[in-house]
């Protein structure tokens, strides 16, 4: 794997419409393979990337962009909820948040949408993906593993259902330590899309009428 190093870091001081606030720390990044602008987001007490304390073992939140769902608030999908409380928890515990510009499982913002046109006429999320000609899941971690390396992090704590992103970490010199679960957002509008996550994409999560239901309500955090 290339190395990728820091370009840029900066103060960044967030507000969340909620009225949630946090301070980051935001990095780019010079050399990473996709050539795409990813960000990492320090936030907590984690702020140095090159602590001398190896002891310490950051949580990590690699989030893939949605622009519908972080911006504008779909409740076509759970985004947004996971990336509010992605930050708080990193926040309090101290690691990165790795926002990754790969929109709609990498297939891009444009063909998401078409995706969503085929799921209404009853396709599921990942065969809609499959129609349009590309994989059901695109995503890399590649890069974000490049991001680590360049913060001088290679230990995490990975807050995450996905079994594919720990197993893509630990294949490009990420050890992951522990897999922490995030929250699951159920709305009218998403149930069936965390349903099919659930059932193709092996994600960890718990729905509503499964046993031991762990579900949240849509909006809320923690
Ligand atoms: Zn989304």
């Amino acid at each position: 794997m290339i190395a990728a190093t820091i370009r840029t870091q900066v103060e960044l001081p967030l507000r969340f419409t909620d009225g949630y606030t946090a301070d980051a720390r935001v990095f780019s990044f010079d050399g990473l393979v996709d050539g795409r602008e990813h960000l990492a987001f320090a936030l907590g007490d984690c702020t140095s990337p090159h602590s001398a304390d190896d002891r310490r073992v950051p949580l990590i939140r690699p989030h893939s962009e949605c622009l519908t769902g972080d911006v504008f608030g779909s409740q076509r999908c759970d985004c947004g909820p996971q990336l509010r409380e992605a930050v708080e928890r990193i926040a309090e515990a101290g690691g990165y948040l790795l926002y990754l510009r790969q929109e709609g499982r990498g297939i891009g913002l444009y063909s998401k949408l078409a995706a969503y046109a085929l799921q209404d006429d009853g396709i599921d999320t990942y065969d809609a993906n499959v129609a349009l000609g590309h994989a059901e899941d695109e995503r890399s971690y590649v890069a974000a593993s490049q991001m680590l390396h360049a913060l001088g992090v290679t230990r995490v704590a990975l807050l995450s259902n996905n079994p594919d992103k720990a197993r893509q970490l630990c294949s490009y010199g990420v050890t992951v330590v522990e897999q922490v679960p995030t929250g699951v957002y159920v709305s009218a509008a998403n149930q069936r899309y965390l349903e099919t996550k659930a059932r193709r994409g092996r994600h960890t999560l718990q729905l509503p009428g499964s046993a031991g239901s762990a579900a949240r309500v849509s909006g809320r955090t923690r």
